[in-house]
Formats: C-alpha cells, structure tokens, sequence
C-alpha cells in the first residue's frame, strides 16, 4: 500500500510502497479517505517528540471506511464510514473508566505519533476506537473532527467551567482555534480572538468573534481592556503553545480568572509569578486532547450546524510534503486535509 514514511527527521516523507497491516484480534484496519495536517505533524517531524521513533507513518485526523474487522469485532463492521481516536487506551485504568480516555494510564501508543497512522491507505487501530459519522458529514470533515473540532471542544466542555455571557480570549486561531472560536460562541461567550496573522482574525470574525487582536502589530492587553471596557476577561485559551505567550495571557484574566493550556511547548517551560496569581486567585488548568465521548459529542455538533469544519484546501497524499511546507509558512486558514 502506499503511505507516507517520516523515515529521518526533518527531511521530507517519502512515498512508498510498504507491506499492508495485519488485522488482529480486537482490532480493524481502515481504508484511509482524508487525514487532516495538524502543527503537532511539524513537531513530529522535526524531532520534537521524544517518543516518537522512526520510521513511522504520521497522520492523527484520520476518516475512512471500515475494510475488515478482527476477532470478536462486533461494534463495527465493513463497510462503516468512521472517524478514528488516535489513542490506543486500555479500558481498564481508572481514567479510562471514569471516561478520561485522553488520559489512560496505560497508553498503548498514539496512531500517527508512536504508531503508524493515517498518511497511507490503510490504517490499523483498535475497533473501540472507530466511531461512525453521519452520512452529512464527508470524510475531509469527519477527519478533522478527530482533533481540530474536539480538542477545542474537550478544553471548552470539559475543562474551561465556561457560563454563558462571560468572555473569553482565544490564542492562536489557526486550525484549533478557528474551531474554538465557533465552539465557544454556541456556548454563549463573548469571544476575543489574538493572533498575528491578520488573515486567521479576519476569519475569525466572520466566525464569531466579537474583537480581533492582532498582537503583532500593538499590545493585546491594551486592546482586551479597550475591547472589554473592563480589567480582562474570565477565561483564556491558550492555543499558541508559545511560552512567552502563556506567560502574557495570564495578565489578560480578571480575578479569579482561568486560563486553560492547549497548546505548548515540547521542552521550553514558562514562567509564571506566584505573587499574581495569588493576589488575583487564578487558576490555570491544561486541556490535553479529547475522550472519545468528546468525538462522539462533535458529530452531534456538526450535524447539528453548531461548528462548521473549515477546510483551507484538500491535497493529494502525492503533495503531503508541499502540504507540510504550506503549514509551517503559518499561513494556512484551518486545517490542510490529505486525500487518500
Ligand atoms: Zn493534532
Ligand atoms: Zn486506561
């Protein structure tokens, strides 16, 4: 089958041809239609990732059809349209059966990081772990339902404790937040977007953003004050990753204000100063990817027209390395999606 091979780090993928995966029990492998390109496939690629050992196919958004099914497979069979949750979980653990699925205690691998995943034409993963779409939904968009809808979502429903009418800043809308800005507006927040791409605001406006901020180009925190006529805002999210940008959120909170960590960075802590967060009792919290509850939830939400998936372009798995480039330019709107 074909796939897309991370064979040496920052070095382009190479296409090839490699043997086809066996179905095992409990198990399934998938027919590849559409894996989206997520800023966490840079950081795989570059070397960022201490766990991720070469060579691997990468891909974590991955849509597709139900080819064949394992031993004692009865929750899904060929033929099913499904979306796939990349963590291979126990069941088991106490996170597990409590529904934190993004946080088992005996993770068993990520599809697309330590275990190959959806940049090729089949993919193998545990059948628990396919959830079918709706016949509304095309592939391109069940794909990037997989993290760029229910990450945000996770963070917003889960962990952010968000009340309709309070205000919240999102930073960094690009492919997370462009969907977060749609999630966070159905739940009724006043929605402040910060990037410094000028044409992910602009878009974010049209999405529901009540301000954008280009922090590029003036001071944010002037700007949230000017925006709000208030001292900042009740919630943050942090999509960015960037610490120096964490560390300049926290300002942005009113007292008792709570700023939720999406994105960060693989080495490089940040800083924060005890004195303001204890005079200003805030919180900070981290949202780390989504339960397959979550994914189950997003379908309903899409469906439903409550987020609309954005899809910059679509790209053959040919143009994957063209594809790579175009994300690190920073300049994608949403998310880049490879046709398999
Ligand atoms: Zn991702
Ligand atoms: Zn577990």
């Amino acid at each position: 089958m074909k796939a897309a091979v991370l064979k040496q780090f920052n070095a382009p993928l190479s296409i090839e041809d490699i043997p086809e995966p066996m179905v095992e029990p409990g198990w399934a492998l998938v027919r590849v239609k559409a894996c989206g390109l997520c800023g966490t496939d840079l950081k795989i690629s570059s070397g960022a990732m201490p766990n991720v050992k070469i060579p691997v196919v990468p891909g974590h958004e991955i849509a597709g059809e139900v080819l064949k099914v394992g031993e004692g497979v009865t929750n899904i069979a060929p033929g099913d349209q499904v979306v796939v949750y990349t963590y291979v979980t126990c069941g088991r653990c106490r996170e597990c059966q409590e529904g934190w699925d993004n946080l088992c205690a005996n993770l068993g691998g990520i599809l697309g990081s330590t275990l190959n995943g959806g940049d090729a034409e089949i993919v193998k993963a545990p059948a628990a772990n396919l959830i079918p779409i709706t016949p509304q939904i095309s592939f391109e968009q069940a794909a990037i339902l997989a993290d760029a809808i229910a990450t945000p979502y996770h963070a917003l429903r889960r962990r952010a404790k968000v009340e309709a009418g309070q205000t919240i800043v999102i930073v960094g809308v690009g492919g997370l937040g462009l969907h977060a800005v749609q999630i966070a507006s159905a739940l009724g927040l006043h929605v402040l977007a910060v990037d410094v791409e000028q044409s992910h605001l602009d878009m974010a406006v049209k999405l529901g953003a009540e301000f954008a901020i280009n922090s590029a180009v003036g001071d944010p925190l002037e700007a949230i004050f000017k925006a709000t006529g208030k001292r900042g805002v009740d919630v943050v999210l942090e999509l960015s990753g960037y610490p120096e940008a964490a560390r300049n959120a926290l300002s942005f909170l009113l007292p008792r204000g709570r700023m939720v960590l999406v994105g960060y960075h693989a080495t490089q802590p940040f800083e924060v100063s005890s004195k303001t967060m204890v005079s200003k009792e805030l919180e900070i919290c981290a949202s780390r990817f989504c339960t397959r509850q979550d994914l189950v939830e997003v379908i309903e939400w899409v469906d439903a027209g409550k987020v609309n998936p954005i899809i910059q372009e679509t790209m053959p798995l040919s143009q994957i390395n063209q594809a790579y480039q175009k994300l690190k330019s920073g300049k994608v709107l949403g998310r880049l999606v490879i046709q398999i």
